[in-house]
């Protein structure tokens, strides 16, 4: 990543820091959060301050190569990620930074400390351990994330669990262990594996030599992606061993991507035309996903051009992912917090009157849509 050096000022206040791992547009968004406090990117001014690190030049991780990824997580049984039960593998590291990412763990590329107040008995060991004394009762966060190294002392210590690692180096052959144990359940249910994140196209080969293994193995695989990569290495790499692809189409105005996503949309659109005219004819399925943030993503103007964009296209059918906010109680166990109020529509779940009218609106103009 190449730091602008509108950042290095800001750096030097130590407002701001363990920055390394963060894709450009989420660093822009920290230190626009850092500099107008409470503020978030419906700021109008947000769009010009991020035009300004652009022209200082900040570069995306999308245009960069990574060998390894972090593994967040491997979630045994999902039945929500794709057809029958299956097993979602999250990747840690994304080069965009939606405004309402579901896992706003997996999108530094370099691992974090976990802090569930929830789990904590208040046992203190965590204090006693820490080397840098980054820990306090009287630090509403908790846990100084300027002085920690991540020496994760605290995690070892933990007797609930409350402090945990987010991000695990594992090799192909240790999360196929992990998952293969499930294949009966894969293969009574129509179900699978689910590579989530984060992206896991960041990391090509990475994500090459673990979707071979899974197809060795007999195993159904469901790639979740948010389009923003080479397209050459895609298809060449990683599409020979994927049965199902759900990629995010979060808006059609490119100016509107880059506000509440970080980067604008052009390449992602045109990388799912390109798939979408391929495999029409072929054994892959490519479901474009669209979430409904309330007052962001189902304003009338996107619903509007997403349906003339898959009409355009002849995409037939698509999914609609609703609003959950069980995401923003995330923020805090990062250390991080909301920069929206409590009466924000994005803190409450979707409403059915308001889904139901855009899923007709979408049927009236010849698309299937289904809720994801
Ligand atoms: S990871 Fe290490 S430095 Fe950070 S809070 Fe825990 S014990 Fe302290
Ligand atoms: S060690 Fe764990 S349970 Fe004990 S105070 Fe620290 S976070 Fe809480």
């Amino acid at each position: 990543m190449v730091v602008s050096p509108i950042f290095i000022p800001l750096c030097r206040k130590k407002q701001f820091v363990n920055f390394t791992g963060y894709s450009a547009a989420r660093l822009a968004r920290l230190l626009w959060e850092q500099e107008v406090v409470g503020s978030n990117p419906t700021t109008p001014t947000y769009l010009s301050f991020l035009d300004k690190c652009t022209i200082f030049g900040t570069s995306g991780m999308d245009k960069m190569s990574f060998k390894k990824p972090l593994i967040i997580d491997i979630e045994g049984n999902s039945y929500n990620d794709g057809p029958g039960i299956r097993s979602v593998v999250f990747f840690k590291g994304c080069p965009m930074d939606c405004f309402w990412c579901q896992n706003p763990e997996s999108k530094k590329i370099a691992p974090e400390l976990w802090w569930d107040q929830n789990k904590c008995i208040d046992c203190g060991d965590c204090i006693e351990v820490c080397p840098e004394g980054a820990i306090s009762t009287d630090n509403p966060f908790y846990i100084d994330r300027y002085l920690c190294t991540l020496c994760w002392e605290c995690v070892e210590v933990c007797p609930s669990k409350a402090m945990t690692r987010k991000g695990l180096e594992m090799s192909v052959e240790e999360i196929v262990e992990k998952v293969v144990k499930y294949k009966p359940f894969f293969d009574r249910s129509g179900g699978g594996v689910t590579l989530s994140g984060g992206e896991p196209t960041l990391f090509v080969e990475f994500t090459s030599a673990l979707l071979k293994r899974f197809k060795k193995e007999g195993i159904h695989t469901l790639l979740e992606t948010a389009g923003l990569f080479d397209v050459e290495p895609f298809e060449s790499r990683i599409l020979p061993f994927v049965d199902i692809i759900y990629y995010d189409i979060k808006f059609i105005d490119p100016m509107e991507h880059k506000r509440y996503c970080g980067v604008t949309n052009d390449r992602i659109l045109d990388n799912f035309i390109l798939l979408h005219n391929k495999l029409q004819s072929g054994h892959v399925e490519l479901l474009p996903r669209t979430p409904l943030i309330p007052g962001i993503t189902d304003s009338e103007k996107n619903i509007h051009e997403l349906t003339e964009f898959y009409t355009r296209h002849q995409v037939q059918k698509a999914v609609l992912l609703t609003n959950n906010p069980v995401w923003i109680q995330k923020l805090e166990k990062i250390g991080q917090k909301a920069t929206f109020d409590d009466i924000d529509p994005i803190r409450k779940f979707y409403d059915d009157e308001k889904k139901n009218e855009i899923k007709d609106y979408f049927f009236k103009q010849g698309l299937e849509m289904i809720f994801g």
